[in-house]
């Protein structure tokens, strides 16, 4: 009894832990304590539900411990800033697998001793069951898109909406029946469920292929939610409180994390699931304008034009993740900074391909978090400032999202063009991820910096020293 209170207690201690910590993930500099109050929370909830259940031992919950730490661990440290979205998806899909595991295991015990389900244990076994095994196969899916191993284009085959639609009508019925409330043609229980299943795993699958690879990190937090609901559904099937309010706060923080990302890019979440947006991308890319000119310049020039500005801001982004070339970019704005330049980042919510992919980039290289801003707090700032370093970013700072007829209609950018000059560091004029032109790189008052970011800033560090 006194046990008992003491692991409910645990649970509560632990659920209080997670609010705190998910609270503390919404600034990048309270971040790193967020997640290490949610994994405090993780290890206690974890121990006490291993104790009360007798599940394991001591020896060999330190053996898991250790186990998992290591694996966790060499992970974290291995994995590149670049690969962190299919990481985040590999871990929503064991998370969804697990909870699927739980709910088949617990219909498989009450089978196992002639027992019939109630309705509400039938409900959360069917549910929590469906939405893991479609968040493990999507989730592996969207893996092997950003891996290279499966394309990263949309893969659509005619009526395969109505298709999706039929599965989930059969996945709707096989479901009815696994709660017991009728019989398909005396077929048991468990080989219904089985192909139930089966199903499921196969619409994670199909709702997953005809999204580009590029909008795969809105799919992963959008299974990252679905993985926090089964994992919620679980936790009734199972009596478990912590469960139950973890998953149930995965599936909230995953959604709203999920329609933030759409309205950064002004797309609905129809859009981006139903889209087939990579396909739409290549296509645009066709209509480059190779009738307008753009004007470059040399390292030494833009050293030039950066040493006697009186104020600098650098827009950060996907190409900046692709160069790794942030320590270098804050060597450069250090010596600036020295000779008395005012030097600001403008952080735009999607920038990059993951969400905080910039706030991580510049605190990898020690930038204050003091001198990052959010679109809406710096967008008024560009029309009085000197000089704007684009660096590796072209959707976020792109005014065609000014034109209606654009298919970044209507996406908040950072309104670099209204600087006195623009600096822009890029290999080429191709486009971004929405695979449009650029009007910015043809303005009178922008100059393209050609070259890899990486090469082009330690070219800069050594010309800004010396200018
Ligand atoms: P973009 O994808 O628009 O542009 C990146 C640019 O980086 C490219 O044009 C490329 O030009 C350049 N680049 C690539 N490699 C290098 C390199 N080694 N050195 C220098 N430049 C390089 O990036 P943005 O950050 O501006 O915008 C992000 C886009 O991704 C938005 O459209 C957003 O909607 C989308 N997105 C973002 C998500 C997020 O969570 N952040 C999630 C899903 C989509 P070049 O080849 O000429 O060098």
């Amino acid at each position: 009894m006194y046990f008992s209170l003491w692991v409910e207690l645990s649970y509560l201690f632990s659920s209080v832990l997670f609010v705190f910590g998910l609270k503390k993930l919404q600034s990048p500099d309270t971040a790193r304590t967020g997640n290490r109050l949610a994994a405090l929370a993780m290890l206690i909830a974890i121990v006490a539900t291993l104790i009360d259940n007798e599940i394991l031992g001591w020896i060999g919950i330190a053996g898991g411990m250790v186990l998992g730490s290591l694996i966790g661990g060499i992970l974290a440290r291995t994995v590149k800033m670049t690969d962190m979205p299919q990481l985040v998806g590999a871990f929503n899909g064991f998370g969804g697998g697990a909870s699927a595991l739980v709910a088949s295991a617990e219909l498989v015990r009450v089978q196992g001793i002639g027992d019939t389900l109630t309705l509400s244990s039938g409900l959360t076994i069917t549910l929590s069951c469906l939405i893991g095994m479609v968040t493990f196969s999507g989730s592996f899916v969207a893996f092997g898109k950003l891996q290279g191993i499966v394309t990263g284009s949309p893969i659509t085959f005619p009526f395969q909406k109505t298709f999706n639609g039929f599965l989930f009508l059969v996945l709707l019925i096989l479901g009815i029946s696994v709660m017991g409330i009728f019989n398909i043609g005396g077929i048991s229980s468990l080989a219904i469920f089985s192909i139930f299943s089966a199903i499921a795993l196969l619409l994670g699958i199909l709702l997953v292929i005809p999204i580009g690879g590029a909008d795969m990190p809105v799919v992963i937090s959008l299974l990252n939610s679905y993985s926090g609901l089964a994992a919620s559904a679980a936790g009734f099937v199972i009596a478990n409180n912590a469960l139950i309010i973890s998953g149930a706060l995965v599936g909230a923080a995953g959604l709203i994390l999920t329609m933030i990302m759409c309205k950064a890019m002004n797309r609905s979440l129809a859009n981006v699931a139903f889209g087939a947006f990579g396909a739409e991308g290549a296509a645009a890319t066709q209509n480059g304008s190779s009738d307008k000119i753009a004007r470059s310049v040399d390292p030494e020039g833009a050293a030039m034009i950066l040493a006697y500005a009186q104020s600098v801001i650098v827009v950060p982004g996907y190409g900046l993740a692709v160069a790794q070339a942030q320590h270098d970019l804050r060597k450069v704005m250090d010596n600036l900074e020295e000779r008395g330049v005012d030097v600001k980042y403008a952080v735009h919510p999607v920038a990059g391909r993951m969400p905080g992919h910039m706030n991580v980039l510049l605190a990898e290289a020690d930038v204050s978090y003091e001198k990052l801003f959010d679109l809406d707090e710096i967008n008024d700032d560009f029309e009085r400032t000197d000089v704007v370093l684009v660096v590796g970013a072209n959707d976020v700072v792109n005014p065609e999202a000014h034109n209606p007829q654009s298919v970044i209609a209507g996406m908040p950018i950072l309104d670099v063009d209204r600087a006195k000059s623009v600096i822009i560091m890029k290999r080429s004029l191709s486009p971004g991820f929405a695979g449009i032109d650029n009007p910015l790189f043809y303005m009178d008052h922008s100059m393209m910096l050609f070259g890899d970011a990486k090469e082009s800033m330690v070219e800069l560090a050594k010309e800004v020293r010396e200018a």
